[in-house]
């Protein structure tokens, strides 16, 4: 025994027993006094924290980004600089199931990333998918309760989901990637990132150029069908853990190659689409993607819940050379992700260790719930309001990035007048196999399993304005799966519903 340490309590005082509860005579009760029995179970029932509303399903590890490309001419981030290597973080997720969900089930991923650069963490908080089901923030809260369970019947509902796509037809593109070949990848490897917002860069002479980040997997995509999944899930719901985990350790370091498209500045009011919306890509044709460099994750976090579960990434993460853009859905966010984190690891977040920069960090916030960071980061204790005369941590105007030019009256502008939702699906369509066709086909028929006839109609209506062979074909799909044949059937109440999984 001499050669391991002492247990201790977590006030640092030895245990000497931790096998026996201390009771009143050998067969008689626990006596309330035993406060290491007391602090062994408080500490357990307090072992989980909010799971996160959505992205609550996670999988990630730590890496590297490399730059070799040279975009200094757009931007003066340090990070991406020719030469430059950054430590990072990823964690990939899925959107809708809960943190015990299974991993292989058709949704969206997660692809969130946190670069730890020497001016701050810079944050990439995207997905798998280049676009969004909206592209105003307003509807969101609305779109993720389609996804969620029923409040009645605590199931998923086809038809809540199915409603809400049909009465928005935004989120075209979007339902047909997910329900396409790319909507059920294998493993976080064998899928693309995209950082899917517009984001800006700036440089050292003021100018500011729109931007769009890929990650695209050089392990080659790879997908299930929705047969396979059954098939995986029915042998473990943790595929995704045991593919990604199981790489690393084995050394096959998973890599991204990094592009960028770059649209100058001007450039925002002349696109026949709008580029900061959502649901929209930036053709490759108009910007063509610039390789930048490598991304590699090489490291599996040695604690889930304190590298991965304590990952707190937010899109107003940003560093010098770095910005936004009048994205609606990027702004909201940047509001939404840290106000997630505050509440749910608390106001000192980015003081957890995995959240920490690793440059100096300086600022008179104080006080409040786990300040562990001795009381203000302005390393004088008379310094703690600014400014003062105590030497403490001042603006540095050299930050500063050029103006963002914004005209035009504040307003509610109707995002639906003149947006054009079916071009880019099409373009899409247009793209796929006539395997990939049918898988797509048929993927849309399976989800559309009891959902009434009315809801069914009009997002048929919406596939054909995208293309008659897509309407046509998920009708023949939905006859092949179900009967169905084309009717009007009311919509009488929310009531068909089908498991979680
Ligand atoms: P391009 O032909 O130049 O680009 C096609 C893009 O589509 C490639 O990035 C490719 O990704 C991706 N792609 C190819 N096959 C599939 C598939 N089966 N499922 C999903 N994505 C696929 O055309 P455009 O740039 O004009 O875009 C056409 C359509 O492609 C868009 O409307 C959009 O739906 C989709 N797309 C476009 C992207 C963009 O940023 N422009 C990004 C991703 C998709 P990869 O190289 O990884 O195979």
């Amino acid at each position: 025994m001499a050669d391991k340490p002492t247990m201790t309590t977590s006030a640092g005082a030895p245990v000497s027993d931790n096998q026996n509860t201390v009771t009143a005579g050998e067969r008689g009760p626990v006596l309330l006094q035993d406060y290491q029995l007391i602090e062994k179970l408080a500490h357990q029932n307090r072992e989980r924290i909010p799971e996160r509303v959505v992205h609550a399903k996670g999988w990630g590890a730590h890496g590297v980004l490399k730059i070799t490309g040279d975009i200094s001419k757009y931007t003066i981030a340090k990070a991406l600089q020719p030469g430059a290597e950054t430590p990072m973080l990823a964690r990939f997720s899925t959107v809708a199931g809960e943190q015990g969900a299974a991993d292989a089930e058709r949704d969206v991923r997660g692809f969130a990333l946190k670069f730890y650069t020497e001016e701050g963490n810079w944050d990439l908080v995207g997905n798998n998918t280049p676009v969004f089901f909206v592209r105003d923030p307003l509807k969101f809260p609305d779109f993720i309760h389609t996804q969620k369970r029923h409040p009645r019947t605590n199931m998923r509902s086809p038809t809540a989901m199915w409603d809400f796509w049909s009465l928005s037809p935004e989120s075209l593109h979007q339902v047909t990637i997910l329900m396409s070949d790319r909507g059920l990848p294998t493993a976080p490897m064998f899928m693309n990132g995209y950082g899917s917002h517009t984001y800006s860069f700036w440089n050292d002479k003021g100018e500011r150029f729109w931007v769009k980040f890929h990650f695209k997997t050089m392990q080659g995509h790879k997908h299930h069908t929705n047969a396979e999944a059954e098939q995986v899930v029915g042998k473990t719901r943790e595929s995704y853990q045991e593919a990604l985990y199981g790489a690393i350790e084995n050394g096959e370091f998973p890599k991204w190659k990094v592009q960028v498209q770059i649209m100058p500045e001007a450039d925002a009011e002349k696109t026949s689409y709008n580029p900061f919306d959502l649901t929209k890509v930036w053709p490759h044709a108009e910007y063509p993607p610039i390789d930048i460099g490598v991304m590699e994750l090489n490291r599996n976090p040695d604690n889930y819940f304190t590298e991965i579960e304590n990952a707190a990434f937010s899109p107003s993460n940003i560093v010098p050379g770095i910005s936004y853009s009048p994205d609606k859905m990027l702004q909201a966010r940047i509001f939404s992700y840290a106000d997630a984190h505050r509440y749910r690891l608390g106001t000192h977040y980015e003081t957890i260790p995995v959240n920490q920069p690793k440059c100096p960090v300086h600022h008179y916030h104080r006080d409040g719930e786990m300040n562990t960071f001795g009381g203000i980061k302005t390393g004088n204790p008379d310094a703690y309001y600014e400014p003062n005369s105590f030497g403490g941590p001042v603006e540095n105007p050299a930050a500063k990035e050029p103006p963002l030019k914004i005209s035009g009256d504040a307003d509610r502008y109707n995002h639906r007048i003149g947006n054009d939702d079916y071009s880019q699906p099409r373009a899409l369509f247009n793209l796929f196999d006539e395997g990939q066709k049918n898988r797509l086909f048929s993927n849309i028929a399976a989800a559309m399993d009891g959902v009434p006839g009315e809801i069914i109609e009009r997002q048929l209506a919406h596939f054909d304005k995208v293309h008659p062979d897509y309407g046509n074909g998920v009708r023949k799909a939905l006859k092949e799966a179900h009967g169905y044949e084309p009717n009007a059937v009311p919509v009488t109440g929310n009531t068909p519903q089908r498991a979680a999984e």
